[in-house]
């Protein structure tokens, strides 16, 4: 297993566990910017919507200055597993539900244009990223209705995908019957992040890495340097936006999800995408799904990268399961269907799941004309980003776009949802929670070595981690977004916010929006 060895410094990733991708390639870093600049568009967020949103603007002859906190890939991009699908994993049976026959179609064209667009801009910039079609197969989860497959098969080829039914799923230990779905795609998502910057920066586009926005206003971003990028056009691409407090985050929930990395015997299983179709007796929004992939990994060995145990993000009460034993059940579940030997890497993320299914690609909702977001990821989140690259393109150039209604940030809204309304009541109980207990200072006492709690003295709600090594770090207890009271993720050493999905390292440095603050520390507490 690989674990960040300076599990405070989120610059590397955003969790204590190192996924397969950042751990095999040295991902670029171009600096910190460190002077004042002009410039046609600012993008914040170098992942993989940021990346290519950066590079389609570019090759239209844009000026790009692009900023991002960490490193590029260094957030959920580089924890993905990186499958290209037009096998969308909340079906195409419930689109046409939301959306309607025409509009569903639309959809399925859009993933399909994405992957498209991956695999030219591979090629064209000559990026060695592993890029390949493979086909994906879709099975039935034992607690889904029989009739599931059948539906979406139906639902599927009316949208105009490629699809087709077989009797046995290629690959597996199980007998099953599946849905085949062609012409999917894969790489290895930092090679190819990498290929971008290298393409960005030759057609003239800025990158700097280390450079948190601090500000975003219709202006442009000032860092947290104070250095200023004035901009016409500002793009906000930080997977959970961090520049507006409920607009957007009241359409999407965040998601954990876990992956490990298998050996299996080279060639043994053969190169495919896979997924079942998730657990009904969940009551998440999305049945948490497993979804498994191949990757070359030595002379001997292939890696199986398989995923799944999903739960809303600092939410395992209702489960009983902890974040750290969720590997053990993805496991268990590869074992059942796929000739694994060791588990070498662990790792977990996070995903936004919008209220629809689709991605909120555009104009950012109640703010102004020039300032775009693209969040709503869901587990489709390569196809949603890259495709975020072609459609912000075309409205900052003011190109028509057939997709700018479907994937507006402002398509619904907040008065017209239920789920909206339960959600901010969800969200008050959660404000609510963090009263103070006034247990009083001893109470620190009893977090013991490798624990961590929430403590309440001094008025104040307190996040208390004890290192393994007997070292307190003390933070406050209430996110900066709008103060929830923030959970312990005992698996990613994070303090995590079950109301909108922001999380802390323990030392309080923000890795996951839609906070953009730190959490106040307290270093005089922490000799107590
Ligand atoms: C375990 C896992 C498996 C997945 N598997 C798949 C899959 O197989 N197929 C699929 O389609 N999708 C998958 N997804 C989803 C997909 O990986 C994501 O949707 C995608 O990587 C998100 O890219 P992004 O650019 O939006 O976000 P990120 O990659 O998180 O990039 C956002 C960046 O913004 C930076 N940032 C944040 N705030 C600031 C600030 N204030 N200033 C500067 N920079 C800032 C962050 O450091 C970060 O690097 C998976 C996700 C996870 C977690």
């Amino acid at each position: 297993m690989k674990d960040n060895n300076n599990p405070q410094d989120p610059i590397l990733t955003s969790g204590r566990h190192i996924s397969y991708w950042t751990d095999s390639v040295t991902v670029s870093l171009p600096g910190t910017l460190n002077e004042n600049l002009e410039t046609d568009v600012v993008i914040v967020g170098g992942g993989l919507a940021g990346m290519s949103v950066a590079y389609c603007l570019a090759k239209t002859g844009k000026k790009v200055v692009l900023v991002e906190d960490g490193l590029i890939g260094s957030g959920e991009t580089g924890r993905t597993t990186a499958h290209f699908v037009t096998s969308l994993d909340d079906r195409y049976y419930n689109f046409e539900n939301i959306f309607g026959e025409e509009k569903t179609k639309l959809i399925a064209e859009s993933h399909r244009v994405a992957i498209d667009f991956v695999e030219k801009t591979v090629k064209e910039e000559h990026i060695d990223c592993g890029f390949e079609r493979i086909n994906g197969y879709l099975f039935l989860h034992p607690s889904d209705k029989k009739d599931s497959l059948e539906r979406e098969l139906k639902a599927a080829l009316r949208a105009g995908v490629e699809i087709k039914a077989l009797d046995r799923v290629p690959g597996i230990l199980k007998d099953e019957k599946c849905l085949c779905f062609l012409n999917q795609a894969q790489f290895h998502p930092l090679k190819y992040l990498d290929g971008l910057a290298k393409a960005i920066q030759e057609k003239g586009g800025k990158i700097f890495t280390g450079t948190h926005a601090s500000k975003i206003d219709k202006e442009g971003i000032t860092t947290a340097q104070e250095f200023t990028v004035k901009a016409k056009h500002i793009v906000v691409a930080t997977n959970n936006p961090v520049n507006n407090f409920f607009a957007m985050q009241l359409k999407q929930y965040a998601y954990r999800t876990y992956v490990i990395g298998s050996l299996v015997k080279k060639d043994s299983v053969p190169k495919a995408l896979w997924w079942d179709t998730g657990d009904f007796k969940s009551d998440a929004n999305v049945p948490p799904y497993h979804y498994i992939r191949v990757h070359p990994y030595n002379e001997q060995y292939d890696l199986l990268i398989s995923g799944g145990e999903d739960h809303p993000t600092g939410d395992t009460n209702t489960s009983g399961v902890a974040e750290e034993d969720r590997y053990s059940l993805v496991e268990s579940w590869t074992r059942a269907y796929f000739p694994i030997e060791d588990v070498v890497y662990r790792w977990s993320g996070q995903v936004m799941e919008p209220m629809d299914g689709i991605a909120f690609i555009g104009r950012n909702a109640l703010d102004h004309d020039n300032i775009y977001v693209v969040t709503g990821d869901s587990g489709n989140g390569m196809t949603h980003c890259s495709f975020a690259g072609l459609l912000i393109s075309d409205l900052i150039n003011g190109k028509e776009n057939k997709w700018e209604e479907l994937y507006k940030p402002s398509r619904f809204t907040l008065k017209k949802s239920r789920r909206a309304l339960t959600q901010i009541k969800y969200d008050f109980i959660s404000y609510f929670k963090q009263f103070p207990n006034f247990k009083g200072p001893e109470e620190l006492s009893s977090v013991k070595n490798g624990e961590a709690k929430i403590v309440g003295m001094l008025e104040e709600n307190f996040g208390v981690y004890r290192n393994p090594e007997g070292k307190l770090h003390i933070v406050s207890a209430q996110c900066t977004h709008v103060k929830c009271t923030l959970c312990w993720n005992s698996d990613e050493l994070s303090w995590d916010c079950s109301c909108h999905g922001s999380r802390f390292t323990y030392e309080g440095k923000v890795i996951n929006g839609p906070a953009n603050r730190d959490l106040p520390t307290y270093k005089e507490l922490e000799n107590l």
